[in-house]
């Protein structure tokens, strides 16, 4: 049995999950876990939130919060996320917790003894007017290697080179604005320029990895590297445990790797054997994996494994299987520019199996992706829809209605059988080769590929015909069509968990457990029966209410200005509704003819719960007229009533005065 120790990267504990997160690190490790699971392997998944550094003191600042009701608060609110997507850990920790101090503590002394950690006297950023020192996020200013302007005092997020404050050009506090002054002070500094050669020498080793993330590891340590401060003057973090540094913390990229052991360790007591962790950490046979994102590489290939090599004790990363970013509609995803679509706002619209299907599809393997709304429901209808559920529900529901059963002694020959036959037998080896190489995508196209397979199979087949004049051959093709439905619930359970126990559910096999090479075994066990027949996937209708949101703070709205030019592009006119007709299938819909002055137009609005067509006809109401035209429920409005909403309930507003239609808003 191979055991496999897989990490995916801390969360910061200061905001909530987007889809960049999801698609880059959680949902790719989550995959691989639940693969490795079902090929029998001792997998165990890693993780936990991130709760130093200054990403969570500045969150705090700007909000009047305290760091700990900050990280309390988004601790809680990223687990949530997990849960909901189903994104499964073995142990999901925290960094703020004792474990994790003592660990990182015991990990910096060990360091420091074995002569890797120096102290040096240095010059610092200092804020007069704010009277603090400026280290990491706290400063930011122009990157000295690529001119990036908006360089943080820890690393360039454009180049993702790992930065001193000091190396800004044009230097300002993030707090005040000001220019920073330049004083006195130490820090711990870690020899990282004396481990090069070690660390080229093992990333040579790794020719296996994916090439993006070993050509940037190999060209960072070709370019040289240089020792780097790992404490930092803050009031927030784990302390370094030495007499003269008091007020000093470990750097939060110092301490937060260093969370996977203390994780390992906390789930280890958690299963009654606290010293399990070591077959995880101190044992060279385990492969360790860390997923990440893009902006993590430098931190995970070098220096992360210079710090085990200075420790000594602890087994080095076997893969790094890093992502490239994932963009949102061409742009890319940012949380102070407010573009980003937020896991918490998706799953209330989805469920947990449509996103991880979406996002799944967008991984940023190779190279940037792009996510898009429009993309993402029109794969949902076009393949897990037409595609995956309608297999799955024309099979069952045929054997369920002509046969009931079918027996399990079954007869095949035709070429047709057996290809297919070939098909299923093959199919988990063909699946799981591309998993084991981290090409999740391709794994799932070739999922669709066999889940279209077997419709097309059906439809050569034409059993609704053959049940008549064969019922044995018909017995047969359905016998194989249900086989392949079998074998699929198996290779998507790591993609899409939740359908995967729906159609064992439905085959009357849900209290089975299937390892991942059963998928391959065509013949059924006991007879084909089937329970009952629900549908999978349903397809997405409405325009989704799901869209860019501004990140919130706890509790408060935050203030999004538009500028007095973007005002200026709204037309708001005074429209006067004259004819009001019902949607089919809407609810909450009315499609609206609206008189404008010049000429009428139709809307829709979601006001059919709350006013009749009487209260409505004749009314004026402001509209906003030059609204992009939208299509809902087969209906195309252009533009859109202005109305209050009074919890969830629209309320109109009316002119005090009487106004002809057409008028002005302005
Ligand atoms: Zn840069
Ligand atoms: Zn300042």
């Amino acid at each position: 049995m191979k055991r496999f120790l897989i990490t995916s990267a801390l969360p910061y504990a200061n905001g909530p999950l987007h889809i960049g997160h999801i698609a880059g690190a959680y949902l790719p490790a989550d995959i691989y876990t639940r693969f490795r699971k079902l090929k029998g392997d001792n997998a165990i998944h890693i993780c936990g939130t991130d709760e130093h550094g200054v990403a969570i003191t500045i969150k705090a600042d700007k909000e009047g919060k305290t760091p700990k009701e900050i990280v309390d608060y988004y601790h809680k609110n990223i687990k949530e996320s997990f849960d909901g997507l189903q994104i499964i850990f073995d142990n999901f920790s925290r960094t703020s917790l004792p474990i994790h101090h003592k660990l990182s503590q015991e990990f910096f002394l060990r360091i420091y003894e074995n002569g890797f950690i120096y102290r040096k006297e240095i010059e610092q950023l200092y804020c007069e007017n704010c009277r603090r020192f400026l280290p990491d996020r706290y400063v930011e200013g122009t990157c000295p290697y690529c001119g990036f302007e908006k360089a943080r005092g820890d690393q360039c997020e454009n180049c993702g080179r790992w930065l001193e404050p000091k190396d800004l050009l044009n230097p300002k506090c993030t707090i005040c604005g000001g220019t920073p002054i330049i004083k006195p002070s130490f820090q711990y500094y870690f020899r990282l320029k004396q481990l090069e050669g070690a660390l080229k020498d093992w990333l040579l080793t790794k020719s296996y990895w994916k090439e993006n993330v070993l050509n940037q590891a190999l060209s960072w340590v070709r370019d040289g590297l240089e020792d780097r401060a790992i404490t930092r003057d803050l009031p927030w973090g784990v302390p370094v445990p030495l007499e003269e540094a008091s007020g000093k913390v470990l750097y939060v990229w110092f301490d937060a790797p260093i969370g996977y052991i203390s994780s390992t360790m906390e789930w280890a007591s958690k299963t009654g054997q606290p010293d399990l962790w070591k077959e995880f950490w101190l044992n060279p046979d385990t492969k360790i994996i860390h997923f990440i994102g893009k902006d993590n590489i430098i931190f995970h290939t070098l220096i992360w494994p210079a710090m085990l090599m200075a420790h000594g004790d602890y087994t080095l990363p076997d893969n790094v299987p890093a992502n490239e970013f994932l963009n949102l509609q061409g742009s890319k995803l940012s949380t102070s520019r407010n573009w980003a679509i937020w896991i918490p706002d998706l799953l209330k619209e989805y469920p947990p199996d449509y996103i991880r299907y979406g996002l799944t599809h967008v991984i940023p393997e190779t190279k940037d992706s792009d996510f898009s709304m429009e993309e993402f429901k029109t794969r949902i209808n076009s393949e897990l829809v037409n595609n995956l559920g309608n297999f799955v529900n024309r099979t069952l529901t045929f054997i369920k209605n002509y046969f009931g059963k079918i027996e399990r002694e079954i007869q095949i020959s035709g070429e047709q059988d057996l290809e297919i036959v070939n098909e299923i037998e093959t199919l988990p080896s063909r699946i799981g080769e591309l998993l084991e190489n981290f090409e999740f995508r391709k794994a799932l196209k070739e999922i669709m590929a066999f889940s279209q397979k077997g419709n097309q199979y059906f439809d050569f087949k034409r059993p609704w015909s053959t049940r008549k004049t064969d019922r044995e051959e018909t017995a047969r093709t359905m016998y194989l069509c249900a086989s392949m439905v079998k074998a699929l619930s198996i290779v998507i359970e790591p993609f899409l968990p939740d359908s995967a126990k729906r159609i064992r559910e439905m085959l009357n096999l849900e209290g089975e457990s299937f390892m991942w090479d059963d998928a391959g075994k065509w013949r059924f066990a006991k007879d084909v029966e089937i329970k009952k027949v629900e549908i999978l996937y349903k397809k997405i209708e409405d325009q989704s209410s799901v869209c860019m949101q501004p990140e919130s703070k706890l509790g408060e709205k935050p203030m999004n200005y538009i500028t007095y030019e973007e005002f200026k592009k709204m037309e708001l006119r005074i429209g006067e509704i004259v004819e009001v007709e019902d949607i089919p299938g809407a609810d909450k819909l009315y499609k609206l003819e609206v008189n404008l002055g010049d000429r009428t137009v139709i809307l829709v609005a979601g006001i059919k719960g709350s006013y009749s067509k009487e209260e409505l006809v004749h009314r004026r109401v402001p509209v906003l007229v030059n609204l992009e035209p939208k299509t809902v429920r087969g209906v195309t409005s252009n533009g859109m009533i202005l109305a209050c909403d009074l919890d969830g309930k629209p309320i109109l507003l009316s002119p005090d005065r009487d106004v002809p239609p057409g008028s002005i808003i302005k």
